[in-house]
This record gives structure tokens, sequence and C-alpha cells, in this order.
């Protein structure tokens, strides 16, 4: 390539010699010309070069320019080499940025990012969720105009970040408990975290109740064997009045003990996640079991009818399986008037389900309790309960049986009729 000063010689030398060969052949206005046509070569070629450049500018599309010859053409090749290696810069860092907000937005936690004027920057899905924002709406507001729970206002003013803030009945049910904490990051900037802890604290509050309800179950005997034991500590009783305290003391301790069962028990099914093992319960024996206890239990007080209306087997745990059908059938005997008639059906449904169903004809349960029968120590009639020997832990055990089996557990029952408990067990568990 010639360099420019060459270049410009070369060029002054051309009109040089043409102006000379006009200025001889055809006299000095030739020679004048002649040498302005030689000048304005360079200067139309840098001209029509120049249009051509921003014709493409201004369609953005530089780097597909042709290039010409001479001595444009290294100044377009240099200029489309830097257009196209800054678009791929471009590129690059859009598509990096791409992939911090898909990972932001992956997040399960609520993500927001504030300036140093505590306005949005920036927020995630689920932080528009759990706030109620939207981003394109309240980009640049400041948050506590948004968010202004108290607590939350407070938490901003206060700048000590160092330990989380806990916002209970967020979210647009007002049902979720929200654990938030701000970090602070580049130039006073702060990215608020937000977690949903509301299993969390049901499941703290769950445990908080448990262990409440199973002092108050165990303090009712405890206190009573006590009381017995004091007076006959105090009292100088005769043979006969001795041995109905120790009758009733009996029956305390009795009620400790079917408690202490039922919460090891409950305590073995919750700690075992795995389904029930596939091993063979056979049905007709277990239900001949069930109806010898279910006659001990009533006294002679009720009528039963125990059928295997279809003559297969279930495949399941038979301890589990036993417990859970005895438990249906005590309740049916325990909430039944005496002369009460009590119904046990094992069969298979249309679909080839087996179905283990108690009919009673009980008192019946209102419908607003039967979504809570399950629940540990959710009792409708409390004293009708415990007078009954019952723990309140029983349904409970039933519900966790029948999931470790992959069964339904259906309650159906009408106020002053009666109630049935049926256990749907699927197709893969029953054999003929
Ligand atoms: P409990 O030991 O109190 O019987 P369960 O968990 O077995 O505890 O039952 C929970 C509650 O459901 C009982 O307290 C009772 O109010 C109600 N219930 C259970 N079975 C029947 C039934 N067959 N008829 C009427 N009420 C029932």
């Amino acid at each position: 390539m010639l360099s420019v000063i060459t270049r410009f010689a070369l060029l002054i030398f051309l009109a040089f010699i043409a102006a000379s060969l006009a200025l001889a052949n055809l006299g000095p206005f030739s020679a004048i010309a002649a040498a302005i046509c030689v000048l304005a070569i360079p200067l139309i070629y840098s001209y029509v070069n120049l249009a051509r450049l921003r014709k493409y500018t201004v369609a953005d599309a530089v780097e597909t320019m042709p290039l010409p010859s001479g001595y444009w053409e290294e100044i377009f090749f240099r200029l489309q080499r830097l257009v196209r290696n800054l678009k791929q810069q471009i590129l690059s860092i859009e598509k990096q940025h791409d992939r911090f907000i898909e990972a932001f937005q992956a997040s399960p936690n609520g993500i927001v990012m504030l300036d140093d004027q505590d306005q949005i920057e920036w927020c995630n899905a689920i932080a528009e969720h759990f706030f109620g924002l939207n981003f394109k709406r309240d980009a640049l507001q400041r948050i506590n105009f948004l968010i202004r729970r108290p607590e939350f206002v407070q938490y901003l003013y206060k700048r000590q970040f160092e330990e989380p803030l806990l916002l209970e009945r967020m979210g647009r049910g007002a049902n979720l408990s929200l654990m938030l904490q701000a970090f602070p990051f580049g130039d006073k900037r702060h990215l608020l975290l937000v977690q949903d802890v509301t299993d969390l604290q049901k499941a703290d509050a769950m445990r908080r109740d448990f262990v409440a309800n199973v002092s108050h179950e165990m303090r009712t005997p405890i206190t009573v064997l006590m009381g017995f034991l004091e007076t006959m500590q105090s009292l100088d009783l005769d043979k006969a009045q001795q041995s109905q305290y120790f009758e009733m003391m009996m029956s305390q301790a009795q009620r400790m003990k079917s408690l202490v069962e039922d919460l090891l028990t409950l305590a073995n099914l919750e700690s075992n996640t795995l389904p029930a093992p596939m091993q063979v319960v056979n049905i007709p024996t277990l239900m001949a079991l069930l109806k010898n206890d279910a006659e001990a239990l009533s006294q002679g007080h009720h009528a039963f009818n125990f059928e295997v209306s279809s003559p297969c087997n279930l495949m399941g745990e038979e301890r589990e399986i036993l417990s859970a059908f005895g438990n249906l059938v005590s309740n049916a005997i325990r909430y039944s008037p005496d002369i009460g008639s009590i119904t046990a059906n094992w069969h298979l449904n249309e679909i080839g389900e087996g179905e283990f169903s108690v009919t009673d004809t009980g008192p019946g349960i209102a419908s607003e309790h039967l979504s809570r029968l399950t629940e540990r120590f959710y009792r409708v009639d409390r004293s009708r309960s415990r007078d009954t020997g019952g723990t309140g832990l029983g349904l409970a055990i039933v519900k966790h049986i029948a999931n470790r089996h992959q069964a339904q557990l259906i309650i159906e029952s009408t106020p002053g009729k009666g109630s049935t408990f049926t256990l749907r067990f699927p197709k893969e568990r029953v054999v003929a």
C-alpha cells in the first residue's frame, strides 16, 4: 500500500503532467482544466465512498458493506472488523446477562435488587408474586412505598441487616410467611432475598401443638392417678374400697399405656417413608380375626355383619392392615349406641380397586369436621372419645397406614344416621 504522502505526491505529479501536456497542445485554460480534472478524481472517489459509508451506517449494516478498491478499502475493512467485534462482544454480554436473569428467575426465593435510594432496579417473578409487585410498572419505585408493612419499613429504616425479618400473612391470600434479609453489594446497593417459610412455620406450629396436646393428654390421667394415690395414703380404706380404687387407677394407667402405644405407632409410621411391602395379607382370615375382636369389645351390645364380598387378598403389611381395619371397627363400636348395627365389608369396586368399608348406625359426624378427623388429637366429641378409651390418634394412624399402601380414606357420614369409613386400595395391591 502506498503511503498518503506518496499518493499525494503522485497526484500532484499527474496533475502537473496533464497540465503540461494541455499547455503544450491546447493553451493555458486547458492546462488549468486538465489539472483540476486530475485533482477532482480522488475527491469524487472519496465522496462516493463517504456516501456509501453513510448509507450503510444509517442502515446499521456497516459490516455487510462491499469493500471498495484503493485507499478506502483498508479503512472500510478495519471499520467493519471493529463493528463486527463490538457487536459480538455486546451479544456475548447480552447472553451472559440473560443467563444471570434466567438463573435468578429459576431461584425458588424472591430476589429484589435495590439501588442506593432503595428503588427497585430489578426483581424476579417470585418476588413479584410474594409482594404483589409488577416489575414493569414498579421499576425505580421506592420499595417502602410498595411494601408498606410497618415492620418492613422499620427494617429498611434501621438498616440493621445482620438479622432476617419474618413477615407473616403476606401474599394475595395473606397466607404466606416470608423470611427476608437484605445484603449490601456494589455501590450502596442491596440485594433483598426472600424465602417462603410458610411450611416451616406450619410444621413448627404443629410440633408445638403436638407437644402441648401430648402433655395435656398425659396430665389428666396422671393427675387422676395421683389423686387416687393421695386418697389411699390419707384414708384408711377397707379391702373392697381399696380394690375399687385400684381398678380406677388401673383404668387411668391403661389410658396412658394406650396413648404411649399409639404415639409410638404414629412415630414408627412417620419415620418410615417407604411404601408398605408387597406381602400377601389373607383378607378372609383377617376379617375373622376382626370379627372376634369386635365381638369381645362390644360385649354383645351390637349386631355385626362381616362380609367378604370379593374373594381376593391384599398386598401389604399385615400388622398395619389389621391395625387400620381394627381402628375403624373399634371406632364404629365405640361411637355407636348399644343395639346399633355394624357392617364391615371387603369387596372390589367396578374398576377393580379393593375396598374395606365399615358402616355404623352411630351419631354420624357433621360435614365441617370431616376434613379434620385424621388430624392428631382432633375429636368431635371430646368426652365421648375419652369415656370410650379413645386417644384421638386412631384415624391419624389409619391415614398414615393408608398412605403407606397408596390407599385413600373416604369418610361419608350423615348426622343422626351413621357413618361409613372406606379404605380404597389401588388395583396393584389386590391379588386373586
Ligand atoms: P378417638 O380415639 O377419639 O376415637 P380417632 O382418631 O379414632 O380418635 O377419631 C377421631 C374422632 O372422629 C373421634 O374423636 C370421633 O369424634 C370421630 N369419629 C371417629 N369414628 C367415628 C364414628 N364411627 N362415628 C362417629 N364419630 C367418629
